[in-house]
């Protein structure tokens, strides 16, 4: 890597989740004259919502890419395994920074960084596992992290002069101390609360995505998305039930229904949730969903009710006994 001349800034691109260390990450380049972008990934599991607020507070122009397909590829056998749930955190950093290589390449970055701080997650950010991210994103020696990179070697960007390195800082380990106080300094007074990780951390919605992944032989992006509400009951290995709990719910439930594929279930007057059955379904299962729907109306258990059914356009109502919410807790995932 040779120095570059004056004339042309250097430019970097860096991976942002919006927190505080990303921040950091940017500003402390930004504050050396080098020309910052930063980039987003967007999945069903994380959003850009974060970033594009810090890009608006610190003045970083930002680019967000949803990467949907290859991270479902890279979730069916991450290398690295997965975390304490669904969360593949090495390798979801490596592809990251691979996808983020190409844009580099591409639009003629000089190099990538991150706001990674060695020591902050036991796990996925050790020195060993910043390593395995670089190598495993196939842009070894081309990947800075401002806010260690005196606990790290010395970088082939650091080495050419194109970042100065005693302008960059050696933050190591879970406090926040240090963090905060660099935020204070570089006048950065919005910025959110340290946040455990993305949906894959969750142990409830993990518990939800691997039935999908590993139970359920269709899968649609939708079906991810959909996993985030409402109530979930596997009735077949190729049918699924979802029923709102809230206002919020259902409204989302709606915004990923796709009616010349599923069955919206809704009781003929009485007000209750969404439900909605997804996958593939038959007399049997529209039965035992248009109980279950009626469970969670204000039909008595035992009374018998009526629910509509609206499946490819067509509207059918279906007799049912009213069961006890407890009759089928079995089936909940
Ligand atoms: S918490 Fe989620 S987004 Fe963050 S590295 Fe882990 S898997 Fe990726």
């Amino acid at each position: 890597m040779t120095q570059k001349k004056s004339t042309s800034p250097v430019r970097a691109l860096g991976l942002c989740s919006g927190g505080l260390d990303s921040m950091l990450a940017g500003l402390v380049l930004k504050n050396q004259g080098i020309d910052v972008t930063w980039i987003s990934f967007e999945t069903p599991f994380f959003s850009a919502d974060k970033a594009k607020k810090a890009s608006e507070h610190c003045n970083i122009p930002l680019v967000t890419q949803d990467i949907t397909t290859t991270y479902m590829q890279m979730m069916s056998a991450p290398k690295a395994g997965f975390g304490k749930n669904m969360n593949p955190c090495m390798d979801c950093h490596a592809l990251m920074f691979e996808k983020a290589g190409h844009i580099m390449n591409e639009q003629g970055f000089d190099f990538l960084f991150s706001g990674e701080v060695v020591g902050q997650r036991p796990k996925s950010q050790t020195k060993n596992a910043l390593q395995y991210v670089e190598k495993n994103s196939f842009f070894k020696g081309a990947i800075l992290r401002p806010l260690s990179a005196l606990c790290l070697p010395e970088t082939r960007m650091e080495k050419s002069g194109l970042v100065d390195r005693t302008r960059l800082l050696g933050i190591s380990g879970r406090s926040r101390k240090d963090q905060m106080a660099l935020a204070n300094k570089l006048g950065i007074t919005e910025y959110p609360a340290p946040a455990g990780g993305c949906l894959l951390t969750d142990k409830q919605f993990s518990i939800r995505l691997r039935d999908l992944l590993f139970i359920q032989k269709n899968q649609e992006v939708r079906h991810l998305h959909l996993l985030k509400y409402g109530r979930h009951f596997r009735l077949t290995d190729d049918c699924k039930l979802v029923i709102g709990r809230s206002r919020y719910d259902n409204q989302q439930m709606l915004a990923w229904y796709d009616p010349a594929v599923d069955a919206r279930l809704d009781h003929t007057y009485l007000p209750g949730p969404v439900t909605l059955l997804t996958g593939r379904f038959d007399k049997a299962q529209i039965q035992t969903a248009a109980e279950m729907t009626a469970a969670y109306t204000k039909a008595g258990t035992g009374e018998i009710t009526e629910i509509r059914v609206t499946s490819k356009d067509r509207q059918t109502q279906v007799t049912v006994t009213t069961p006890a919410v407890s009759d089928f807790q079995s089936l909940k995932i």
